[in-house]
């Protein structure tokens, strides 16, 4: 008897295949199957989706090839999976090729049998051990009342929960006894743990494993995130498919990992954007993770869910709006561990200011009297480098990239001007390259800058025991060796660093203990930028730097945040003196309602990038053109083309087009049907030039 699996390879986004591509074998393979199967002159790997016993229609023996191997191995991948990338490939208009394969780790695609087997054998011996682990509180604190209540909640929600919590209100303690009572209902049980960025909170992964390695053995715990080894990725791949890790931490390409087990997924500061993917299949981690909650949900019993938990301190204004709508269940936990305060918002009105101050005055002083006694502080800015550009007051040269419509930023430490677009270095000119003047100078500010003038103005300040104050900077320069980011973070746990000044990076999730001021310097731009969601990225990044302040109960009282700002009326900072949350989002919401905007509407970007800005244009507009009478279209709004914000990078020009729709199944109908639209309109004479196109469904930037 033959079968004649449908299996799915990886095919580019917009090749046209359909879903899976037909072969023939002597077995019945289940679906989920890993294959390796000829495809042109290579054999590639692929996973079965489907094995009917008649080949599908026009399809003859002759015609098809055979199945070249099976990864026996390895378990199948199972229903809720291919659930899960199904969903997301028809809801982010990709194919299900692409997706599917880019949720594998890439070395299995070059592995042969004999590796995978000795893999398999090295894996099953470091294995966690399976069954319940033991113990209730594993560290010793009691839970506080808001913890506890959170966690009751927890157990009986039947809805994703939103954990509305404070900086410092203890959430992550919340997740491990989560976690705990999850791996202890189920002898298989797994649970998804995802963080915006690994690498920038070490101290999570250490506090999963001091926790759960005791319990649960040594291999009970892997990271899953892009900055890891092939071979580091596909090991721990293989032990969350296999079962043998409990726990899995990830970033947002975690959402995919196989997890056969999974009864818990905890998506930690869950506003940030680094959940949605900005390249290929532009999924949201955030939102995939509840759906993946859902299908789990579904297979199993009827009194057991697999519950989601989505924390943050400043959540996204579309799981606010969920949790409105009572789609979600928001528990909140407002208060401090300890009862200590949020920190007292001081802001400072720069149009009463020396002129040209970087640092206000009173903001240098309230530092040197902290530093005089012992305590740190941390200064926010937006940008890295010494200053953005470099500029010619003679002629007005500007450090402009040559292959990007934006400017090179000026690194003083090693003299050189680097494009943050295309990364194009070059040292810096003796003289400016226009016209000789040996006078070019920087303007603006970065935090070298800043770093090197706050060292100035702090020269004379004395720590408690007499030695002078000491400032240092962490951003994506200083961070760029490995390891170098633990070690700068160590300085500061030490007390080795007074004043620590970098960008948001030093506002995400760190524990520091002895930080009682934080300031922001240069949070205007966020205030009146063109994308409508710059204040709540603003109000998101200010309270959470805010965070950083006073999470020691002790010294909490006398915490401050400090905001510069020339518009000090905002009403955003009033919203932010009180630490009010929710008075912040309800006028946000009131404004994005009158304007159709998520997530009272819904939107996607087709985006073009073209050799010229016109062909991307014309590509893009013909595409609408052409959309004129498909399904749902009188549903849908379609703006004309735009060149982006930094409209070219690396000489590739870029343009978009927004589509918006009241309703979000009205814009994927529209999507669907636009596909081969959007396909077809490539080889129109106006889209001469194009060099690719893609759709962004609800993108973070527009
Ligand atoms: P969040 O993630 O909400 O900002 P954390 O989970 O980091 O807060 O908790 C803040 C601090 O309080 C951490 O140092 C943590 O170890 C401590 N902590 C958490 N829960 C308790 C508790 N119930 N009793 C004492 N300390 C706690
Ligand atoms: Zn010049
Ligand atoms: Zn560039």
């Amino acid at each position: 008897m033959a079968f004649w699996p449908g299996v799915v390879v990886a095919t580019p986004a917009h090749s046209g295949v359909g879903a899976s591509l037909t072969y023939r074998s002597e077995l019945s393979l289940a679906p989920g199957t890993l294959v390796r199967v000829p495809l042109g002159a290579r054999e590639v790997l692929g996973v079965v989706w489907e094995c009917p016993t008649e080949p599908p229609e026009g399809l003859t023996e002759a015609k098809t090839k055979p199945v070249a191997g099976v990864l026996d191995g390895l378990p199948p991948l199972n229903d809720r999976w291919r659930q899960l990338v199904q969903f997301a490939a028809r809801y982010y208009q990709r194919s299900l090729g692409e997706v599917a394969l880019a949720a594998l780790p890439p070395q299995l695609r070059d592995l042969s049998h004999e590796q995978l087997a000795r893999r398999l054998k090295r894996r099953a011996k470091a294995g966690a051990k399976t069954g319940a682990p033991a113990g209730e509180v594993a560290d010793g604190h009691q839970l506080s009342d808001e913890q506890r209540q959170a966690l009751d909640a927890l157990a009986t929600a039947q809805a994703p929960v939103l954990l509305f919590g404070a900086t410092g209100s203890g959430k992550t303690e919340v997740y491990l006894q989560a976690t705990q009572r999850a791996l202890a209902a189920h002898a298989d049980a797994q649970v998804l743990v995802m963080v915006p960025e690994i690498n920038l909170t070490p101290q999570l992964e250490a506090r999963f494993r001091e926790r759960f390695e005791p319990l649960c053995g040594a291999g009970a715990v892997v990271c899953l995130h892009s900055g890891m080894t092939p071979a580091q990725r596909l090991s721990s791949w293989l032990a969350a498919h296999t079962g043998q890790a409990r726990i899995v931490l990830g970033t947002r390409m975690a959402v995919l990992a196989s997890l056969p087990g999974l009864r818990l997924i905890v998506v930690d500061e869950e506003h940030d954007p680094s959940y949605k993917s900005q390249e290929g299949a532009r999924y949201s981690a955030r939102d995939l993770a509840v759906y993946r909650g859902k299908v789990e949900t579904e297979a199993l019993a009827a009194h057991e869910r697999c519950q989601v938990v989505l924390g943050s301190a400043t959540p996204s204004l579309e799981s606010w709006h969920a949790a409105d709508q009572g789609r979600y269940l928001r528990l909140a936990m407002p208060a401090r561990i300890g009862g200590g305060a949020l920190p007292r918002l001081r802001l400072v009105d720069m149009n009463h200011q020396p002129k040209g101050a970087v640092l206000a005055p009173p903001l240098v002083a309230a530092m040197a009297e902290r530093i005089g006694r012992g305590e740190q502080c941390l200064v926010l800015l937006n940008r890295r480098g010494y200053a953005p550009v470099l500029a010619c007051h003679d002629c007005g040269w500007k450090s402009a990239c040559p292959h990007c419509s934006a400017y090179r930023v000026f690194h003083k430490l090693d003299r050189t001007l680097r494009c943050h677009h295309c990364g194009f270095t070059e040292r810096v000119p003796r003289a400016c390259p226009d016209c000789g003047n040996l006078d070019i100078a920087p303007v603006g500010r970065g935090t070298e800058q800043v770093e090197e003038q706050l060292a100035g103005l702090l020269a004379d300040v004395k720590r408690p025991d007499g030695t002078p104050a000491r400032v240092a900077r962490m951003d994506a320069d200083s961070t760029r060796l490995k390891g170098s980011l633990e070690v700068q973070l160590a300085t500061m746990h030490s007390g080795e660093v007074d004043v620590l000044v970098g960008t948001q990076m030093i506002a995400k999730g760190h524990d520091f203990r002895r930080i009682t001021l934080v300031a922001s310097i240069n949070a205007d731009s966020g205030l009146f930028a063109s994308d409508y969601r710059a204040p709540e990225r603003l109000f998101a990044l200010l309270m959470q730097a805010a965070g950083r302040a006073g999470r020691d109960a002790a010294q909490s009282a006398a915490s401050e945040m400090w905001v510069q700002t020339w518009y000090p009326q905002h009403p955003l900072f009033a919203s932010l003196k009180q630490h009010d949350f929710p008075a912040f989002a309800v006028t946000q919401l009131a404004e994005r309602l009158s304007a159709g905007m998520p997530p009272h509407g819904h939107q996607a970007l087709l985006r073009a990038d073209a050799r010229t800005q016109q062909a991307a244009q014309a590509y893009l507009n013909a595409a609408a053109q052409a959309a004129v009478g498909l399904p749902h279209f009188e549903d849908v709004t379609l703006y004309p083309a735009v060149p982006l914000t930094i409209q070219r990078v690396a000489n590739v020009e870029r343009a978009q087009l927004l589509v918006e729709a009241a309703s979000r199944g009205a814009l994927q109908r529209f999507l669907s049907a636009w596909q081969p639209v959007l396909l077809a309109s490539r080889s129109l004479p106006e889209a001469r030039g194009l060099v690719r196109f893609a759709v962004d469904v609800d993108p973070l930037v527009i």
